[in-house]
């Protein structure tokens, strides 16, 4: 199906004068971290020769380079052309993207206090290199021109993108304001950064300063693997022989879901909903009215009524109102769900004749009694089906039916590696042979890895920079077995693989001509990796791959029953609190930050919208560090949802092919228009390729377990 698309030579040929420079360039890099990758696969990150102490002159070194390249397309005295304005935009800088694929290795799988000290050292000298770049005002007049001119007479379609994303860029970051209007912009942006820092240390000092201490007699209920953690923790804060329950979600959570204590379940529970809020001196109230106006005056000072208006404009959603929209035509279902389930839950107390009513403290722990008499799913049977060794074929199965790639494991010692547990796969196409790129897989928990799972890739394809093989790695943190032992996982932990796996894929079938079209889109790129978890539970890959790690027997079907009946359980409790926090962010950036002062807003707004009194939000606007220690989901948190959307309805498309999920014709149109084009197709136009229409919410009212709304 997808084959690689091989170099486009003309892009070469008339740009040989930029390459000549190139050339000089890398005769004086002897950073090896600058260095161009060599070896196979039309080379590979040296990563058997990386060393700590070479990062800094690196980057440094790299940012230089890349700056010295900026300034001569900038200055530039030719009338500004895709040519000799953005096409050496796109290519510059990739000495710099080699030093921060060390650094990336560095920072996210193999950190130390010494590399943590380079961090710190670099992070004011990296902003300021971007600033140098976004706010270089000849460079932007240049990119203005060509925009304006293609808004006259398109280009090529990538082409016109490319433009259209790169101006956007700039212009969404002040590049059209008058010379005062910067340097208020700049101020504004100085003042937002160390009130976004304040904000987490706030939030951070409150998780470190409510620890509450359990003796002996007060553990009933927790299960073993929890009291010896909090036992290790009370340890660790000079608290020997008792045991510490932290103000953190990973020990709150599963205290709330087992402690038989009510009371300190809800201490536990206001120590954690209070982060923030304790009108004392790491009160983050204050600051929240802070970051409110002074969003607001900078999204004013370049024309947009308010800060979602001016956030959501390149998102899939493109204004606050059609998320709105989407939220609260969730929203009445998730409330009706969380009436049934405080029904469900107020029985099994009165049965215990314990005459409380259920409180938010209460949900989690009577949810779980619920969850046992409903569905009486034993997750470490489960976990006998789900062996990693299995797991990593059922991923080269899907793609080999759905991208039509192979995975070959590459020779041991041909490709580098940062640590010997990390493995390498060839992937090609099946068909052609041709090859795709290497997929590099770091498994295992260790020291100085960051915790969860993510994607990355060291080398993107696209057909300006030669169409070279894509480098895409995934990092999980399963625990390392004994030798020859297997690793088990949990169904959780099994669906994250293949969620990962997905942006791994999103990586590999990328079919784009220019770098910028690789970017992201925040409501739309967790979609592609969610669809692909769907396929950990279709019937091949249950039949091939998901069998018991030492009798070899397939997973019963009862069991795969029980898991997909699950996990409609407690929806409404997930659904309620993550909307709650949803609808209160779009809310906080939709209204004139004058009239809001936080604790206020939050209880009236949330009091209108009929929250029930069981349920709080996901994350408190005290401590909503999302919204506000950084801009990265402002106005942004619902694309969880909006994506899941996506998810829903075209895993439906499926459901309903002939071939279900190995329906060749609908996997076609999903590489062809969902993955290959990452950024280069409008999203919504892209949906529509795929589908034949938009996507509605019914689907995913089904998969929640919800009523699908009836048609107007
Ligand atoms: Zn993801």
């Amino acid at each position: 199906m997808k084959s690689l698309k091989l170099i486009g030579v003309f892009a070469f040929a008339s740009f040989s004068a930029g390459i000549q420079a190139q050339e000089n360039m890398n005769k004086n890099i002897e950073n090896i971290l600058l260095a161009e990758w060599q070896g196979p696969y039309q080379g590979v990150p040296a990563f058997n020769q990386m060393q700590v102490d070479l990062i800094q002159p690196a980057i440094e070194k790299g940012m230089e380079m890349h700056l010295a390249e900026i300034a001569e397309i900038a200055n530039n005295p030719e009338p500004a052309t895709f040519q000799n304005t953005i096409i050496p935009m796109e290519k510059a800088g990739e000495p710099l993207d080699r030093a921060f694929t060390y650094y990336g290795i560095y920072s996210s799988n193999l950190s130390s206090p010494e590399f943590r000290k380079v961090q710190k050292a670099l992070s004011p000298e990296i902003s300021a290199y971007r600033s140098k770049i976004s706010q270089n005002e000849k460079l932007f007049q240049r990119i203005k021109s060509v925009y304006k001119k293609a808004q006259e007479d398109s280009l090529p379609p990538q082409q016109q993108r490319t433009v259209e994303l790169i101006y956007k860029d700039f212009e969404m970051n002040g590049a059209n304001l008058n010379k005062a209007d910067k340097a208020r912009y700049a101020d504004i942006n100085r003042e937002l950064s160390q009130l976004y820092t304040k904000f987490s240390n706030n939030v951070l000092a409150e998780e470190e300063n409510y620890v509450v201490y359990l003796d002996k007699s007060q553990l009933g209920g927790l299960p073993e693997s929890y009291i010896k953690s909090a036992a290790t923790a009370a340890a660790d804060r000079g608290h020997d022989g008792e045991y510490a329950v932290t103000n953190t979600r990973s020990s709150m959570d599963p205290f709330l879901t087992y402690s038989n204590e009510r009371e300190l379940r809800e201490k536990v529970w206001r120590n954690y909903y209070s982060r923030g809020d304790n009108q004392d001196e790491f009160d983050n109230n204050e600051v929240i009215s802070k970051i409110l106006k002074l969003r607001d005056e900078r999204v004013e000072l370049m024309g947009y009524d308010n800060y979602a208006e001016w956030r959501l404009q390149d998102r899939m959603a493109k204004t606050p109102e059609k998320a709105m929209e989407l939220m609260m035509a969730v929203w009445p279902a998730a409330l009706a769900r969380v009436e049934e389930e405080v029904a469900d839950m107020q029985e099994i107390a009165d049965k215990e004749n314990k005459g409380i009513s259920i409180k938010p403290w209460d949900y989690r722990y009577y949810a779980e009694k619920v969850r046992k008499q409903k569905y009486d799913l034993d997750s470490e049977e489960v976990k006998q089906y789900l062996e990693l060794g299995n797991l990593t074929q059922a991923l080269f199965f899907t793609a080999g039916e759905l991208f039509n790639f192979e995975f070959t494991p590459v020779e041991k010692g041909s490709v580098p590696v940062f640590h010997p547990d990390v493995k390498v796969w060839e992937v090609s196409d099946k068909d052609s042979g041709e090859i795709v790129g290497l997929w590099y897989l770091d498994p295992y928990a260790r020291q100085g890895k960051r915790s969860g799972a993510w994607a990355t890739t060291y080398r993107s394809a696209t057909e300006l920079m030669g169409g070279k093989p894509v480098l895409a790695s995934n990092n999980s943190n399963f625990i390392k077995p004994a030798p020859g032992e297997p690793v088990l996982v949990s169904w959780d932990d099994a669906e994250t693989f293949f969620h990962e796996f997905g942006h791994a894929l999103h990586f590999l079938s990328a079919d784009v001509k220019y770098p910028t079209l690789q970017s992201g889109v925040r409501d739309y790129t967790e979609f592609q990796s969610q669809l692909l978890e769907r396929w950990l539970s279709t019937d091949k890959v249950i039949n091939k791959f998901l069998k018991h790690h030492e009798t070899g027997e397939v997973i019963p079907q009862e069991l795969v029953e029980k898991i997909k009946k699950a996990s409609t359980f407690n929806q409404g409790f997930a659904t309620t609190e993550f909307l709650a926090s949803a609808l209160m962010d779009m809310k906080y950036h939709t209204t004139d930050p004058e009239n809001i002062d936080p604790g206020q807003f939050e209880k009236e707004q949330l009091e209108e919208l009929g929250m029930p009194e069981q349920i709080v939000m996901r994350h408190r606007s005290p401590h909503f560090g999302h919204v506000f220690s950084g801009e990265g989901y402002a106005a942004g948190y619902y694309g969880y949802l909006w994506a899941d959307v996506l998810t829903s309805d075209a895993a439906e498309a499926f459901a309903e092919a002939p071939g279900g999920f190995y329906d060749k014709e609908v996997a076609h149109k999903l590489v062809r228009f969902l993955f290959a084009p990452r950024n280069a197709m409008d999203p919504a136009e892209a949906y529509r390729k795929f589908r034949g229409r938009d996507a509605n919410i019914d689907a995913l009212m089904r998969d929640r377990g919800f009523p699908v709304p009836e048609k107007q």
